[in-house]
């Protein structure tokens, strides 16, 4: 996991001083609604971070355009990456919360060329808990999108 932890205050991140031009980076792309920049942690050559322009904390307080325009945005880092480092595969990461790996605390997802044996891991302790459970797993997720706004 990256090391590099942004505390600062909402309003005060360092990525909001990114999109406001108040501090250098190697930005490839913008539009509206997003930014994409070069990692300064490069894992691979042409690892980008693609960060919605508005501060927002984690995919739950996205807009609906948000989420779409992000999607976007990383499809055409990933489609340019695809031709300038010819890697052997693309992972997209997206963490939200301390928990789930968050290290600065305004929305973004890593956009990473992946080459084989790269040394990139993500442990996945797979589990197995049988159709009952995940039947009643299913069922409380169909109750949260039940009570849902719709968009
Ligand atoms: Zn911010």
């Amino acid at each position: 996991m990256p090391m590099f932890v942004d505390t600062s205050p909402p309003g005060q991140c360092i990525f909001c001083k990114l999109v406001a031009g108040e501090i250098p980076a190697a930005t490839i792309y913008e539009d509206a609604l997003t930014i994409a920049f070069m990692d300064i942690g490069q894992v691979n050559p042409g690892h980008v971070l693609v960060a919605t322009k508005r501060h927002a904390v984690t995919l739950l307080e996205l807009t609906p355009a948000e989420c779409a325009a992000v999607m976007q945005t990383a499809q055409r880092v990933a489609q340019a990456a695809e031709q300038a480092f010819g890697p052997d595969g693309i992972t997209l990461f997206q963490a939200n919360g301390a928990a789930g790996g968050q290290t600065v605390f305004h929305f973004h997802l890593h956009m990473l060329p992946r080459h084989v044996d790269d040394g990139m891991h993500l442990t996945w302790p797979r589990k197995e808990p049988g159709m009952a459970v995940l039947q009643a797993y299913a069922d409380k997720l169909r109750t949260a999108l039940a009570a849902q706004k719709t968009n």
